[in-house]
């Protein structure tokens, strides 16, 4: 049996108005391996996470994504999170009126499809809450509502590890830590894979920082809507000595080429709407 938990390939991704984001992404993670995505700001990093999850914001132009060998193209972010794909966003929501503790079970139930025992996961959130750092007065605080930072990411964290997925897409989980709390994240993450050794990540992140406390199988460089290279821990030295201008340059008339378009569209799309044409 292969061991291949998710693939992608030559993924192609549009707006709703029409503007191409992704622009044949091509993946293989198998059982285990963490894989690390990065890139210049507006590369299409956030956008390929949220798609992964079935974000019905972007829509689906070219290529497939398979998960544990069925495509799983079209289904919904509810379809994935059962199947066991869980995303933590760059930018956690806050849910006033539900405490930590009663989203963790409502998200745990949804994904087991049954009711958890409410004390056994109330221990399981506590042992995690310690390992990750957070004080336990957290599980009956609203879900990030005014937490820091921090606070947040490693909210994430326990999210990914009780809800126990089976791939964990992570988006800039790093952002806006300091160093403690970039240790107490990957920490975290690298316990979640002790206990689950089969566990896959894809890692979105801008630290070279995260990448040493990681050791990633694999690293990805996203420019564009494209992968231009996938390599080991050299491609984050490389990267680092050099800036991602390198890669940059032999796309850089494709796309300034396609943002002429873009911005084209953009123009006529709002010179028509002060026009007031979109009302007719
Ligand atoms: P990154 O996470 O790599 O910084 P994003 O994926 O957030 O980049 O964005 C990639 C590009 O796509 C940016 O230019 C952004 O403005 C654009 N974009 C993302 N989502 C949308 C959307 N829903 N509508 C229009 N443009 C979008
Ligand atoms: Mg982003």
């Amino acid at each position: 049996m292969s061991d291949t938990l998710f693939s992608v390939q030559n993924l192609n991704c549009a707006t709703e108005d029409g503007t191409t984001i992704l622009k044949g992404v091509d993946l293989k993670i198998q059982k285990g391996e963490l894989h690390a995505i990065m890139g210049p700001n507006g590369s299409g990093k956030s956008t390929l996470a949220s798609l992964l999850l079935g974000n019905p914001e972007y829509k689906t132009t070219k290529g497939k994504v398979e998960f544990n060998g069925q495509d799983i193209t079209e289904w919904t972010p509810e379809e994935r999170g059962k199947a066991g794909i869980f995303l933590a966003f760059q930018y956690p929501q806050s849910l006033p009126g539900v405490s930590v503790n009663n989203f963790l079970r409502q998200a745990l139930n949804a994904r087991k499809q049954e009711e958890q025992p409410v004390l056994e996961l109330r221990m399981k959130i506590l042992e995690w809450m310690e390992k990750l750092n957070i004080d336990p007065s957290f599980a009956d605080r609203f879900v990030n509502d005014g937490f820091s930072g921090g606070e947040k990411k490693r909210n994430e964290i326990l999210q990914m590890a009780i809800l126990e997925p089976e791939l964990a897409i992570l988006d800039e989980t790093d952002s806006g830590l300091d160093i403690d709390a970039l240790k107490v994240v990957s920490q975290g993450i690298q316990e979640i894979r002790k206990e689950r050794p089969d566990t896959g990540l894809l890692v979105v992140t801008h630290f070279q920082r995260l990448l040493d406390l990681l050791q990633p199988d694999c690293i990805h460089i996203l420019i564009d809507g494209q992968i231009v290279a996938s390599g080991g821990m050299e491609l984050a030295t490389e990267l680092e000595a050099k800036g991602y201008e390198s890669w940059q340059k032999s796309n850089v008339e494709n796309a300034s080429n396609k943002s002429k378009t873009a911005d084209k569209k953009k123009i006529e799309k709002s010179a028509k709407e002060k026009a007031g044409l979109n009302a007719t």
